[in-house]
């Protein structure tokens, strides 16, 4: 498949220049319009089992973990959309073949409550054949791990900041495709580039929104840059954004 070649990643898809809620179908939608590389967004698991796209552990106050996916229907984004499955997320998504889908897996309550939302987000997208658009990405390295043995073809890449940082030795010999750290981790140590690309692994960066930390890392040829600003990104790639 020919996926879209620039290193933008809308985070929590394209949401803040058209004031769409974040992790929505209609900001996956933008991202994809955009023609962004990839369109970032969190999942968790409800009380009975399915597994939701929202960044908090609450949907407008709604525990997501203790309530079921029924209850959480009371509640709707400001567009009216209810919260979004994975599977009618992906589906949607599978609709095009330009933009990829970066499946952050949020941390839950508990480890075994994090295997578990693991296991079944890996199924789903076994059973849904969407490998080929998913890259995973989460701040739980022992899940990343076990996405990679239960499909050691999929593209993970671990999420973290400050002291939570692995070496780019040890993210290569856990056959990691990446770093995905906040870009203040290059900044403090601007030898990660060339340190990653040496070791064939991919550099990309959050929640980068200021102009000048956008072109920082373009200049440094930051692989992926993951960012609430979509449009200025393309603005600065010299692609005018729509
Ligand atoms: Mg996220």
């Amino acid at each position: 498949m020919k996926w879209n070649k620039n290193p933008v990643i809308a985070h929590r898809g394209a949401f803040k220049k058209n004031n769409l809620p974040e992790n929505s179908i209609a900001s996956l939608k933008e991202a994809i319009r955009l023609k962004c590389y990839g369109s970032e967004f969190d999942v968790h698991m409800t009380k009975d089992g399915i597994i939701v796209v929202n960044h908090d552990a609450d949907f407008y106050g709604m525990d997501i973990s203790s309530s079921t996916y029924q209850e959480l229907l009371v509640k709707k984004h400001p567009n009216g959309e209810s919260i979004p499955t994975l599977e009618a997320f992906l589906k949607e998504g599978m609709k095009q073949k330009k933009t990829k889908l970066i499946l952050e897996l949020k941390p839950a309550k508990g480890e075994e409550a994090m295997m578990n939302l693991t296991d079944a987000a890996v199924k789903m997208v076994k059973d849904m054949k969407a490998g080929p658009w998913i890259e995973y990405i989460s701040f739980h390295y022992g899940s990343l791990k076990r996405v990679l043995e239960l499909d050691p073809k999929a593209t993970v890449a671990f999420l973290a900041s400050g002291k939570g940082i692995v070496t780019a030795e040890k993210l290569k010999a856990d056959k990691f495709a990446g770093a995905d750290y906040h870009y203040s981790v290059y900044k403090q140590d601007p030898s990660w580039f060339e340190k990653a690309h040496s070791l064939g692994l991919t550099i990309n960066g959050w929640t980068v929104n200021p102009k000048e930390d956008l072109q920082w890392m373009l200049d440094n040829k930051a692989d992926y840059i993951t960012t609430n600003e979509p449009e200025l990104l393309f603005e600065l790639l010299g692609k005018k954004a729509k």
